[in-house]
């Protein structure tokens, strides 16, 4: 039996690739590389020590969904497939929400058709917003969306909720993500942002390497420790490993759970550079600048439901996340 990774070629599906190599699973990517690029399936084949099979597809395509169905025997889906930038996403409203969204009913549409109802999602934090107090738990009320691509994550839960309500058979798991940072520690696959990253770690690295002259801190009067941002960041390998363990409660048998992936702990973007400029012994110049539109104080979560249910622990730290992150940048200085 196989699992179709749809997104795979990206940053957090590639890892989770590698790390599903390590099972007996077959695996099938679908991508349409929008985002992403042929090479990292190179280096996931190269790592994982095996062969998968990729098709070159589009979700919001039920032609080519249907055609990868019936060409492979495929018990379960993990989901990655999305737009993920905030900023455009208020620019493209319209794109985010057909991508996001339609897309992603298509393909709950081909899997029904196929008789395949194992799924598991990629979620964020963002649907918490700025109306519950860390630690997040995921029995808390969803907050307000502040840009259209959060919006698209809620709605996307609640189909999948009104999917299993409808019908039993379905198992479903939504994953709540932190913030993931850091790269394989090969230093061979990675997260590569196009244009100007807009996320701190990769904005970071890239002022490491030279690429970018300062970082901008957007806020220092945040009612924290030091007035900057706290954020719960995760390793992006013990997130891939966390679709593991998700993956094999899916598998086990029916129902639609939600787990948050993150470590608990919080870190503020001093504590970050700080450990950045550790990892990589150069320094990290910044710039207070003021807050961003839409930005919290502070966000961690509460991971409990996810340690004792699928039995997963995010175990790598900050300094662990900088170094990896910057083993990553120093030797892919353009990406792929
Ligand atoms: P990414 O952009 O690196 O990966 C997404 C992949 O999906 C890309 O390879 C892209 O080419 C592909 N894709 C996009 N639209 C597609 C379509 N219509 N058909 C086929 N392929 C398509 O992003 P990532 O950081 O790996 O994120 C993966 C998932 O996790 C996304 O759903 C994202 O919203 C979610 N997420 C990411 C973060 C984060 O900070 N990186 C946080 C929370 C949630
Ligand atoms: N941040 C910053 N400068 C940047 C990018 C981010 O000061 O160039 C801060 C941001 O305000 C937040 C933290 O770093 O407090 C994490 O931001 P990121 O965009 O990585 O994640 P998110 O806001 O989605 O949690």
């Amino acid at each position: 039996m196989a699992i179709l990774i749809t997104g795979g070629a990206g940053y957090i599906g590639s890892h989770t690739a590698v790390e599903l190599m390590k099972t007996k699973h077959e695996i099938i990517i679908l991508d349409n590389l929008s985002n992403s690029n042929r090479e990292s399936l190179e280096r996931v084949k190269e790592l994982g020590g095996r062969d998968l099979k990729f098709y070159e597809a589009d979700i919001r395509s039920r032609q080519s969904l249907d055609l990868v169905f019936a060409e492979n025997n495929i018990e379960a889906v993990i989901h990655f497939a999305a737009l993920k930038a905030v900023g455009e996403s208020h620019e493209k409203p319209l794109d985010y929400y057909e991508n996001n969204i339609g897309g992603t009913v298509i393909l709950l549409q081909a899997m029904k058709a196929a008789g395949c109802k194992k799924i598991v999602f990629s979620s964020s934090a963002t649907v918490y917003g700025s109306e519950n107090t860390s630690p997040l738990k995921e029995n808390m009320p969803l907050g307000r969306a502040t840009n259209p691509y959060g919006t698209t994550k809620m709605y996307v839960e609640q189909i999948l909720q009104d999917l299993y309500a409808s019908d039993e058979d379905w198992s479903i798991s939504l994953l709540r993500y932190f913030n993931p940072v850091g790269a394989h520690k090969s230093g061979r696959i990675g997260e590569a942002p196009s244009g100007v990253p807009n996320n701190l770690m990769p904005y970071i690295a890239q002022v490491a390497v030279g690429k970018l002259d300062f970082l901008r801190v957007y806020g220092n009067d945040y009612p924290t420790d030091d007035g900057t941002g706290v954020r719960d960041y995760i390793h992006v390998v013990d997130l891939a490993a966390g679709h593991v363990s998700a993956l094999e409660k899916v598998l086990a048998g029916p129902g639609c759970d939600i787990y948050n992936l993150g470590t608990g702990k919080g870190s503020s973007v001093l504590e970050v550079v700080a450990a950045f400029e550790k990892a990589s012994g150069r320094a990290i110049p910044y710039k207070f600048f003021d807050r961003r539109p839409g930005d919290v104080a502070e966000n961690f979560a509460d991971p409990g439901k996810a340690n004792d249910e699928l039995g997963w622990r995010a175990v790598r730290g900050l300094e662990e996340m900088c170094e990896d992150s910057w083993r990553w940048q120093s030797q892919n200085q353009d990406g792929y």
